[in-house]
């Protein structure tokens, strides 16, 4: 299988419309108006307009509320802030690293920008753990990728397809690669997301699920983009299309489903409020939504509809026809300093 190579930053002798998404040929010249795939300009464009930063969020009542939480509410705040760190860490470097391979300029451009939204994504993990609990717990909360075995074992799969890719770029590892990115931004985070939104709707820790809302909104739009150059990419490499690597697919998402559904019944064991039957049938719902957006069939018929009904309000929202829970307590956020305007605590 051919290894794909770093392009070239400039290459003149090239043409300005790239002839491929991957493997091909461009001078690295990017003009908007003139794309191998012209739908890429909405993709950045949608991506562009969500521009936030974690300071933004006044996480002032968070502060005095995280210590009456329950046990097992802290408990679980802190580990699924682990997680969250442990998979939304390296979507900046993913997204570099596609973009590296890459040879059309406007995948490029939308992997910079999805990259520079993951970093502040990893920092609004640190912003909120450095607002509600002590040094030494906030780096607990950051080993858990290395440490906890149920979390571990969830990641493993997304471990070996990231490095494969990594250490091995092809066209088929870099396929793999973006499948699993799917997987992340439509399907992994979304039980921690109900956490958080979960907590929100019993008024507790509000600002942090307004942060976890804006995250919530960005990876949707990272998931439809990174799914929709995916379907191009593979439309470019028809030799890829086969029943073969859409079974691979269908088994990811199935494996994914099992995991997250572990995982989700792990640490949400003693939440209130979160009924996690219902959870499973979120994940298999999230599950149909993004194979949809591959391409691909709904494999569990019995959750097209989204089975966890409160979450609506809070997600359900995002394309800004209405007005959703979280912008009406956004708009009343007070900007705040890095001192995070604590200290008139
Ligand atoms: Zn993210
Ligand atoms: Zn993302």
């Amino acid at each position: 299988m051919e290894t794909l190579t770093r392009v070239n930053v400039l290459n003149p002798a090239n043409p300005n419309k790239a002839t491929a998404i991957f493997g091909g040929e461009a001078s690295g010249i990017l003009n908007w108006n003139n794309l191998a795939h012209p739908h890429f300009y909405t993709l950045r464009q949608r991506i562009r307009s969500l521009f936030w930063t974690a300071n933004e969020v006044d996480l002032t009542q968070d502060v005095k509320q995280f210590a009456n939480l329950s046990k097992a509410e802290q408990d679980a705040f802190l580990k699924i802030i682990g997680l969250l760190a442990t998979l939304d860490g390296p979507q900046t470097v993913i997204a570099m690293k596609i973009a590296d391979f890459a040879t059309d300029p406007s995948v490029k451009s939308i992997m910079a920008t999805i990259a520079d939204q993951e970093s502040e994504h990893n920092h609004s993990y640190a912003y909120v753990l450095s607002s509600v609990t002590t040094y030494d717990k906030q780096v607990e909360s950051f080993e858990m990728g290395r440490s906890d075995k149920v979390l571990m074992k969830r990641n493993e799969r997304i471990v070996e397809i990231y490095n494969e890719f990594a250490t091995n770029p092809t066209i088929e590892t870099v396929l793999k690669a973006m499948v699993y990115t799917t997987l992340l931004e439509g399907l992994f985070f979304y039980s921690g997301f109900a956490f958080f939104y979960n907590l929100a709707r019993h008024q507790k820790m509000v600002g942090t699920s307004t942060m976890i809302s804006y995250i919530n909104r960005d990876e949707l739009q990272h998931g439809k983009a990174i799914s929709d150059i995916f379907r191009a990419a593979l439309a470019e490499n028809p030799e890829y299309n086969t029943e073969e690597f859409t079974e691979w697919i269908y088994d990811q998402f199935r494996h994914s489903v099992e995991q997250e559904t572990i995982w989700s019944r792990y640490v949400l064991a003693d939440i209130d409020g979160i009924d996690l039957d219902e959870m499973d049938g979120y994940v298999k719902y999230r599950a149909n939504k993004m194979l949809r957006m591959l391409g691909l069939s709904e494999i569990y018929p019995e959750f097209i509809d989204n089975p966890m009904k409160w979450i609506r309000a809070y997600t359900d929202n995002f394309d800004g026809t209405k007005t959703d829970f979280f912008e009406q307590t956004s708009r009343q956020y007070v900007k705040t300093s890095d001192l995070n305007g604590f200290d008139d605590l």
